[in-house]
């Protein structure tokens, strides 16, 4: 699933749409928002680099399988 943004905690930095690798993430008058979902390969990158943890991400079965290996 992609990122969950909690419009209450971003405060528009901006962060999270220049560390993601994809095309997933944009700013729109001054709030992100998730422009394209479906080309989230949930890396996790924008949770990670997010000032306030203002992303929250649900990561499936999958792919916390193919961490842990
Ligand atoms: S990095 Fe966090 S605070 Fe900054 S725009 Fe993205 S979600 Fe909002
Ligand atoms: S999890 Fe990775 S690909 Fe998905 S929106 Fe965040 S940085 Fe972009």
């Amino acid at each position: 699933m992609p990122p969950r943004i909690e419009k209450e905690q971003c405060t528009g930095c901006g962060t999270c749409v220049d560390y993601c690798p994809e095309d997933v993430l944009r700013m729109e008058n001054g709030a992100v928002v998730l422009k394209y979902p479906d080309e989230c390969w949930q890396c996790g990158v924008c949770r990670l680099e997010c000032p306030t943890g203002a992303i929250e991400m649900v990561f499936t079965l999958d792919n916390t399988l193919l961490v842990s290996e």
